[in-house]
């Protein structure tokens, strides 16, 4: 691993759920490069163990579900004791749509198991770590948001709403915390090249063809806007909405 100090990571405890693959473990090893301390935790514990092995030292990693509320104080507790405190967040843990579907379709049981991840757990987990972040007199929480925070995704309605109430969870826990030295802000990436839905070449292209870049996002590029906005180089940065979308959401 190569360090990377350029930001003032370095000695920040932190925490990232949904960080056995994707964005989550991007954001995992960039935070750890650039001199912090991470607990990797997602519902994959061996996964989330595979990435805390690659990091080395500096990284430990624990099982988490994010849709039950005592296992995300229990993973924000073991982060606390195993790094000695909270300052920055990364509430990354979501699922996909497995298939398109109009909203007219959709079936009661995915619209709940796509709320339940992707806005329940964000809330539940912001709730344990703006608490343990108090303790600590403050930090930096960082959620995961998607393009489908800001435009409807024709086919994902309950993803779009429960990354759009992401958005509003951001703004709003960012105005009550902002007195005490706890910043929470959002981004939103466009369509990453990650396993959250798996795709065939031409769903790719067709993918990229809707991004002015061109291409697919590379978790990478989205774990170094994460980095920056956990870092006190953001220190004037709160309630905002970090698009990372390859210009998806400007035409
Ligand atoms: P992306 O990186 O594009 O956000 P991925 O599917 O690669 O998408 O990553 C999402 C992560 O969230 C996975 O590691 C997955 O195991 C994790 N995850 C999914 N559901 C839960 C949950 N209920 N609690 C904790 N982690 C979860």
């Amino acid at each position: 691993m190569t360090d990377r100090p350029n930001l003032p990571l370095a000695g920040k405890r932190c925490l990232v759920t949904g960080g056995g693959t994707g964005i989550g473990a991007a954001c995992a090893v960039d935070l750890a490069g650039r001199g912090a301390s991470v607990m990797v935790a997602d519902i994959d514990h061996a996964a989330a163990t595979s990435v805390a092995r690659s990091i080395g030292d500096r990284a430990a990693a624990c099982a988490i579900d994010v849709r039950d509320p005592a296992s995300v104080a229990a993973a924000v507790d073991a982060t606390v004791t195993a790094l000695g405190g909270l300052d920055v967040a990364v509430n990354n843990a979501g699922v996909g749509v497995p298939v398109a579907r109009d909203t007219g379709d959709t079936p009661v049981d995915e619209w709940r198991r796509v709320l339940s991840v992707n806005l329940d757990g964000v809330f539940y987990c912001l709730r344990a770590e703006l608490n343990a972040m108090l303790a600590a007199g403050g930090g930096s929480i960082v959620n995961m948001g998607s393009v489908g925070s800001l435009v409807g995704l024709p086919g994902a309605s309950s993803y779009t709403a429960a990354k759009h109430g992401i958005l509003g969870l951001t703004k709003a826990a960012a105005a009550e915390y902002a007195g005490r030295g706890i910043r929470v802000n959002l981004v939103t990436p466009g369509y990453v090249d990650t396993t959250i839905s798996p795709r065939t070449p031409e769903q790719k292209a067709a993918l990229a063809a809707k991004h002015p870049l061109g291409r697919l996002a590379q978790s990478p590029e989205v774990a170094t806007v994460v980095c920056f906005l956990a870092s006190d180089e953001a220190s004037y940065v709160t309630g905002a909405e970090y698009t990372v979308d390859g210009g998806y959401t400007v035409i």
